[in-house]
């Protein structure tokens, strides 16, 4: 009979399609959690490499919670932190990769942010995102501050420092050309060096509460110190020196010296990085 033969036909089509739809949702499934498996891995790698710290530090959670509820700055409440959450963990790989790069003749910052500009372009070239990073830093490095971890703090004031640049050099790139990000290294040691007094100052003057203000209090009669930038300093704690017997160079403001004897010793090597900031001073002025 013909119409039962149909029947049956039919019957089977829909089992078979009914199999088919069961086979795709198993196999996507799977799928699936294999992605989300994957991708939990590569999240567990990339912390395990960067250590506790910088996990805290990626996913933007402060080292713990404070009992005012404070975070010390306006990063937290904006929209727009996702983002740059998602690039600073991409910023950090690219950071470490170029300091294990021997071939990278930049410095290791200005390194990680040509290997990002392409893809983060909307953080780059975005001074309000490059500054909720520099207010992330502060706001951190303020929680430290607080927990007595000065060490971990005087690395969110060089990161702090560092995005701060890079907002200030693309503030001066807006005419559309582009500005060479100039990062003073004998800055960067003299952050990561800094005393109580300069670290706790740093903080307080970058953070809009005044959770600070009794550790503040407590260390600004303590004597103020800097690094001098000659490399061959003679004096002892590779230069340091009270910060009011500091003469700077005064015409890039970048680098600050012990004595004018070092400050002519260095010269040859500070002369390449004052033209340059020098140069740029000028354009910026000229706008
Ligand atoms: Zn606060
Ligand atoms: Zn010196
Ligand atoms: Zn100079």
């Amino acid at each position: 009979m013909p119409s039962r033969k149909r029947a049956q036909g039919q019957a089977r089509r829909r089992a078979r399609a009914k199999k088919e739809e069961e086979e795709l949702k198993a196999w996507l499934e799977e799928h699936i959690a294999m992605a989300i498996e994957q991708e939990r891995r590569r999240r567990q790698t990339i912390c395990y490499k960067l250590g506790k710290w910088f996990k805290r530090l990626l996913f933007g959670d402060m080292p713990i919670e404070t009992s005012s509820g404070c975070k010390h700055g306006r990063w937290f409440a904006s929209s727009e932190w996702l983002i740059c959450e998602e690039f600073l963990e991409m910023f950090k790989i690219k950071y470490e990769e170029s300091e294990k790069d021997p071939t990278v003749s930049v410095n290791s910052f200005v390194a990680a942010r040509n290997a990002t500009h392409e893809r983060y372009a909307g953080v780059w070239e975005n001074v309000t995102r490059l500054a909720l990073i520099v207010s992330f830093y502060c706001g951190v490095g303020a929680q430290l501050i607080l927990e007595g971890e000065k060490k971990q703090a005087r690395s969110c004031a060089v990161m702090a420092y560092v995005f701060g640049k890079f907002a200030a050099t693309m503030k001066k790139s807006k005419g559309g050309e582009e500005v060479e990000i100039i990062i003073p290294n004998s800055k960067l040691y003299e952050l990561n060096n800094a005393d109580e007094h300069t670290l706790v100052e740093y903080f307080w003057m970058r953070t809009p509460c005044s959770c600070l203000r009794p550790k503040f209090e407590q260390v600004k009669s303590t004597v103020k110190t800097g690094i001098c930038a000659a490399i061959h300093c003679p004096l002892p704690d590779n230069g340091r020196i009270e910060c009011t017997s500091m003469i700077c160079c005064t015409r890039c403001a970048e680098e600050s010296y012990c004595s004018e004897e070092c400050q002519v010793a260095h010269w040859h090597k500070h002369k390449i990085l004052c033209d340059k900031i020098a140069e740029q001073k000028a354009a910026f002025k000229s706008k």
